[in-house]
């Protein structure tokens, strides 16, 4: 990354959320449930399947999480209603973990049982380390409850990742987004890619069904290389909102499925900055817009 870019990123969180509000708009549908069902049926109509995320890393208090908790609610019976093909991605912090573990997992099992009962499925994003073994155990006492209707994200960026793969039968794969020590976590941008490769081989041929979750060109291709056998329906590749969407369509056209993750709310803040400090094209759009208000004045 150059320096400008390096700096911009380190300075984001500085930066007005004016500006980061406008920079981020592409990465998510907007504040309301309507703004995210229209995206979502846009994608539907290209061949594209969802999933939703109702932004609320943010909250700190119980009904904050309640509150959260509600709008899932209010999205799978849209999603049902509407006849829409997509699924929802949740994040623990915003059903309750970091304010009572008892509220997250009641949270989180009420989110799965209304998915079972309208034939959908729920997705648990995974965030920084700290939580990690406390979602892995969430998701295993809801399979062991018998709930099937939920899955688990694996970051290969985490040493750790190859060794919670044992017994998962529904993954999402991706890179991993937080910030993590060098002890836990490989810093090497190949070794995230090859520990991500290695850890897709093991994921299909222990019979889990994969989310692909990556727009990085070589995991595509690899990821390509490792389903070629495969059946579509046991695996799909994912792809957030606003990032390579002609490449999306690309893999659409030569038919597999394709998710495209779609976060909504008013919490949007922390998601805008994660988002803005990976493009990579970000100093520059940074600069413009800066550039461009003072030279308007
Ligand atoms: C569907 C989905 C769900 C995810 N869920 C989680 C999760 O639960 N937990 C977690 O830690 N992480 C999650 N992530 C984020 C993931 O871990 C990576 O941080 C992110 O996908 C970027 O890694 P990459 O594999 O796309 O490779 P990169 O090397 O970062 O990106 C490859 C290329 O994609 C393009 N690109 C990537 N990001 C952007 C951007 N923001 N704006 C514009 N272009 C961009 C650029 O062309 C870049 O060169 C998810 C990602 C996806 C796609």
């Amino acid at each position: 990354m150059a320096v400008l870019d390096r700096a911009i990123v380190w300075l984001l969180p500085a930066i007005p959320k004016g500006v980061v509000r406008r920079l981020s708009s592409r990465y998510i549908a907007g504040p309301s449930l309507d703004d995210a069902m229209r995206v979502v049926g846009r994608l539907n109509a290209k061949g594209k399947l969802a999933t939703v995320d109702v932004l609320g890393e943010e909250i700190t208090t119980p009904d904050e999480a309640r509150a959260i908790t509600g709008q899932y609610h209010d999205v799978l019976a849209r999603i049902d209603e509407e006849g829409l093909d997509a699924n929802v991605s949740v994040k623990l912090t915003g059903l309750g973990l970091e304010l009572d573990l008892d509220l997250c997992r009641e949270t989180l099992e009420a989110v799965v049982i209304d998915a079972a009962a309208r034939g959908n499925f729920v997705r648990i994003d995974m965030e920084d380390s700290s939580t990690t073994d406390r979602a892995l155990e969430l998701f295993r006492s809801l399979h062991a409850a018998g709930h099937e209707n939920v899955g688990a994200v694996l970051q290969s960026y985490l040493r750790r990742t190859s060794g919670d793969l044992a017994g998962l039968d529904n993954v999402r794969l991706c890179k991993g987004i937080y910030v993590e020590p060098e002890e836990i976590a490989f810093h090497d941008a190949d070794e995230v890619r090859a520990n991500f490769v290695r850890c897709l081989e093991t994921l299909v041929h222990q019979g889990a069904y994969v989310g692909i979750a990556t727009h990085d060109e070589h995991l595509i291709g690899e990821a390509l290389r490792i389903v070629r056998d495969l059946p579509p329906e046991r695996y799909e590749f994912q792809m957030l909102l606003g990032v390579r969407p002609d490449r999306a369509d690309e893999l659409v056209a030569a038919g597999h499925r394709l998710r495209v993750y779609v976060p909504y709310g008013t919490h949007w803040y922390r998601y805008s900055v994660r988002r803005l400090q990976e493009n990579p094209k970000m100093a520059g759009y940074v600069a413009a817009d800066i550039f461009g208000r003072v030279f308007r004045r």
